[in-house]
């Protein structure tokens, strides 16, 4: 696909966000839920980073309603504590005008836009009015589903209201099918909408892609392979017993870890290494693909165990092994591969599954109550 640039109206990073320094790094819990909350998680992140963006929700309409909701205004005095004590800059969601203007009222200093609302060109449009004329900065966060032109529509709606600085947030897309992720992180598209609008910066939101926290090191290892200018990651001093998004938030000494452990690598240069360089990142790249089919196709394995164990069939099946050698080693030949080099791969493939579905076979049934 060829890239069209788009002519956005932004003022670079670095001269909104003074001692800008990659990674910017975002942090700070889901969702207010206390002022304690909020300040012990903000002592314990400023604890380990001088420097640092505190994020917390404060309006959390849920999928369905009758849980918790967020705290709403009463959270923003909440922040401003956080701000005096910690001199943390602050940021919070907003989804309606009303967010805008109170948001605003109370000091904070950058303000984002969550991936329920990008989705919506109504909602981002209002968003639009009511932030023409202030100064604020703004970070869109991809919309839920994956539509590339509704994150630039969203862009070019909030730029066109005269706010130039600007940045997104990729925090992955909702997929119907089943993989290691929350959300899938879909880096094509992030990085499609880098090539098209080359002075945006791009932040990563390893939190909302994952779901979890096994995985929140490796993707923010990824962004910043791919040069992601920042990272946002959700973090509580409690994570277990947060109100929302419990299983993917971390304490401040894991986002401790996760952010002193990455490698941070420059852009390339003309040193003479830039070529090799830049191919062992494509391998890199591509050997992080190859893993995450892997562990995709195991859990599609791992499905059909299930489905053998209710049915009383058998774990092997050697019809069915012998299709997929046949289609693999024809789908290779095709390629240019060697066969030989697929088959081997492809037993031990296949050796991994036939364990899997033993597990499964032998796992002791649920009693039902
Ligand atoms: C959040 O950041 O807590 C949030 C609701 O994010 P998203 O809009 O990416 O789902
Ligand atoms: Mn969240």
């Amino acid at each position: 696909m060829k890239s069209i640039k788009l002519e956005l109206d932004l003022i670079p990073m670095e001269q909104w966000l003074p001692g800008f320094e990659r990674p910017l790094l975002i942090a700070g819990p889901c969702s207010a839920e206390s002022e304690e909350q909020l300040l012990r998680t903000a002592r314990g992140i400023r604890s380990y980073f001088n420097r640092f963006i505190f994020r917390a929700g404060l309006w959390k309409p849920r999928t369905r309603p009758g849980t918790f909701e967020g705290v709403g205004v009463i959270g923003l005095d909440w922040m401003k504590r956080v701000k005096e004590e910690t001199g943390a800059l602050l940021t919070t969601e907003v989804a309606m005008p009303m967010h805008v203007e109170k948001a605003l009222k109370a000091g904070i200093d950058l303000l984002w836009i969550g991936a329920r609302t990008t989705v919506n060109p109504f909602s981002v449009q209002e968003l639009a009015e009511a932030l023409r004329g202030t100064d604020v900065p703004v970070l869109v966060k991809n919309p839920a589903y994956p539509d590339l032109q509704l994150w630039i529509g969203a862009l070019e709606r909030i730029n066109r209201a005269g706010v130039r600085k600007l940045a997104t947030i990729h925090r992955g897309f909702h997929s119907y099918q089943v993989t290691a992720y929350r959300n899938q992180p879909q880096w094509d598209f992030a990085l499609e909408l880098k090539t098209m609008i080359p002075g945006i910066p791009l932040i990563c939101d390893p939190s909302h892609i994952c779901g979890n926290t096994r995985l929140t090191f490796h993707v923010a290892q990824r962004a910043m392979d791919l040069h992601y200018d920042g990272l946002m990651i959700e973090t509580h001093h409690d994570p277990l017993r947060a109100l929302s998004d419990a299983r993917q938030q971390v304490t401040p000494e894991r986002l401790y870890e996760i952010v002193s452990q990455l490698v941070i690598r420059r852009p390339l240069t003309d040193d003479g290494q830039s070529r090799l360089k830049e191919l062992r990142g494509a391998i890199n790249e591509v050997d992080d693909e190859l893993v995450e089919q892997l562990a995709r196709r195991m859990q599609l394995s791992r499905q059909i165990g299930e489905w053998k164990k209710e049915n009383h069939v058998v774990v092997f099946q050697r019809k069915r092994w012998e299709e997929i050698l046949n289609r693999v080693q024809h789908l290779a030949e095709q390629l240019d591969l060697n066969k030989e080099f697929i088959k081997k791969i492809y037993e031990l493939i296949h050796e991994e599954s036939i364990r899997t579905q033993e597990q499964v076979m032998n796992q002791p049934e649920q009693v039902k109550v």
